[in-house]
């Protein structure tokens, strides 16, 4: 079912759902069953999963020179998917990135999406690889977000990028797309990522999924402004709690988000790790909890293959 059906049906009731990162190379599904088997109690009507994207792994020789020595690929999204729908019974929903692909490689990808019977892609541009530092495109890829998305809205609408797909049945994806409350790191300010944002809904996006952030006003900014600005669809908050000390430096190094300075000095007078988690699971709950109070549609949890603490905050907050 398509996730904006998922939220029509809810009528106004705010749904819970979660994400996961596809196995690394080498581990079986096993680990993926570990992380959904315990959230299964709260019926999340999908489960996203994301793509990574194919990387180098380099040697460096005596000289300094940097050798290629292999390629490193992560089992796909769209088998994880698979396998998420015919033993949960739920919808998956694949991310679908600009890196990595051609557009013939994109268009077989969503025609296998597709025949197994997926009805929703986040797309996304996607990240640098690990070796670059900057997103670099795909030779005959997309650029950038909003290429993609048009790519499946041709293709809901029976355009494909050869005759040879003559046969092929029109798609039927609800789309989702990124959008960052505390904007894109690439962006040189609100103004400009929110035009962007806005490109990619009048181009046919159905749903937003955000960026994570930790301060609650933000996420009533970014909805605020979208409205004002004939932003209509449905916008799902993105969260992840802090677990760990570390993250007071990390998640703003890679996310670009603030951490209030409440939660900041709450984890800074922490006297061990455990009770950074307690911290952060609290914090989290509140910030659930007045998220449900604006009418969030969806409590969107990343949970980075570890689900306990989403679980806990789940049972705090319903
Ligand atoms: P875009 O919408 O293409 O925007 C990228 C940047 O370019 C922005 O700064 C934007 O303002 C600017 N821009 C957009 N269009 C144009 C244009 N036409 N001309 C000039 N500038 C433009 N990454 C992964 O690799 N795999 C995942 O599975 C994944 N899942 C994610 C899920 C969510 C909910 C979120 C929020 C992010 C996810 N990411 C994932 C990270 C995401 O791919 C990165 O943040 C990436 O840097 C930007 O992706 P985007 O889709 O927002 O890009």
């Amino acid at each position: 079912m398509k996730i904006t059906d998922h939220i029509k049906n809810a009528k106004g009731k705010t749904l819970f759902s979660f994400e996961l990162l596809p196995p690394i190379k080498g581990q079986s599904i096993q680990g993926i069953f570990n992380t959904i088997d315990p959230l299964m109690e709260f019926n999340p009507p999908f489960i996203d999963v994301t793509y990574l994207r194919e990387d180098y792994i380099y040697k460096q020789h005596p000289n300094g020179l940097l050798e290629k020595i292999a390629y490193r690929k992560r089992p796909s999204t769209v088998a994880t998917c698979a396998a998420i729908m015919n033993r949960y019974k739920v919808d998956a929903v694949p991310h679908l990135i600009c890196g990595g692909f051609t557009k013939e490689e994109t268009e077989n990808a969503l025609i296998d999406l597709q025949f197994l019977g997926i009805d929703n892609v986040l797309v996304l541009r996607g990240d640098a690889r690990k070796s670059d530092s900057s997103f670099i495109p795909t030779p005959g890829g997309h650029a950038y977000a909003s290429e993609l998305l048009q790519h499946v809205v041709n293709m809901n609408q029976g355009k494909y990028l050869h005759d040879y797909m003559d046969n092929t049945e029109k798609t039927d994806f609800c789309i989702g797309i990124a959008g960052y409350p505390e904007k894109h790191f690439e962006s040189p300010n609100l103004e400009t990522d929110f035009k962007y944002l806005k490109q990619k809904v009048d181009a046919g996006a159905d749903f937003i999924v955000t960026q994570m952030f930790f301060d609650v006003d933000k996420y009533q900014a970014f909805v605020a402004k979208c409205r004002q600005n004939g932003i209509h669809i449905p916008i799902i908050p993105g969260l992840k709690p802090i677990t760990t000390s570390k993250q007071l430096v990390s998640l703003p190094k890679v996310f670009h988000l603030d951490i209030p300075l409440e939660l900041s000095e709450a984890i800074l007078a922490c006297k061990s790790e455990k009770d950074v988690k307690e911290v952060g699971i609290e914090w989290m709950i509140h910030q659930c909890k007045a998220l449900i109070a604006l009418g969030a549609p969806v409590l969107h949890f990343y949970t980075m293959g570890n689900p306990e603490p989403t679980k806990r905050i789940i049972q705090g907050v319903f």
